[in-house]
């Protein structure tokens, strides 16, 4: 009966908000793990400046290396395709039955939840938590479950603090700049992301 919290993303590259959002939902949801899922295809998101599955997946494993109770799966990258989050779901209740799954997002994804596909089924199968990226975002938040989730039936729980303003856009567009990002990204994706050569045109 383990409580088990799940962040999917591009990771285009991770940083440390990505890291900070598990680290703040596992100590006030009381989680015993967190799972990072990179997608394959997005089904939301234009590809253009997106690295492969394969880039995506190595920089999550190095983030997540120092911590014992976080772990990457590629289960959306081995189904390729889009990634629905309600099949990926599906497919980890079907592993871990007696789980209870948190889905954790950040404010912008948790805003555009009930256009996603079969909705319904990702709020079967797991409660959501919501997390502000600005300060202002709390209030929508609220709003939000109120009126759209949950007459939809979703369980949610909102947290309230912003865990740091960064985002992947900002970070591929100042890589050249490490004095600027240093504090938002871990030095050894910095460095899987220069030897690669990544994120530059
Ligand atoms: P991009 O700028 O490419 O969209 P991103 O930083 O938004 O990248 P994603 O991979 O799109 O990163 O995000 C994965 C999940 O993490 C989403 O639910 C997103 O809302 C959340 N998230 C990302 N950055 C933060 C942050 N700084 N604070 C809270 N949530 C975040
Ligand atoms: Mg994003």
């Amino acid at each position: 009966m383990s409580k088990t919290g799940i962040i999917g993303g591009t990771f285009n590259p991770i940083h440390n908000g990505h890291i900070l959002l598990a680290l703040y939902c596992k100590e006030k949801l009381n989680l015993d793990s967190v799972i990072f899922i990179p997608t394959y295809t997005p089904p939301h998101k234009s590809d253009k400046e997106l690295v492969s599955e394969i880039h995506r997946l190595n920089m999550c494993n190095i983030a997540v290396q120092r911590y014992d109770d976080f772990s990457v799966s590629d289960i959306e990258i081995k189904r390729k395709g889009k990634s629905y989050t309600y099949e990926t779901l599906t497919g980890l209740k079907e592993i871990y039955p007696d789980d209870t799954f948190y889905f954790i997002t950040g404010a912008d994804m948790f805003l555009t939840l009930e256009k996603w596909k079969n909705p319904e089924i990702i709020f079967e199968k797991a409660i959501i938590a919501a997390v502000p990226r600005n300060s202002s975002d709390s209030e929508v938040l609220s709003s939000h479950y109120q009126t759209i989730l949950k007459p939809m039936g979703a369980k949610v729980s909102i947290l309230d603090e912003p865990v740091l303003s960064v985002s992947s856009t900002f970070i591929r567009e100042n890589i050249d700049n490490y004095d600027l990002i240093k504090s938002l990204i871990d030095r050894n994706v910095y460095e899987y992301i220069v030897k690669n050569n990544l994120y530059r045109e």
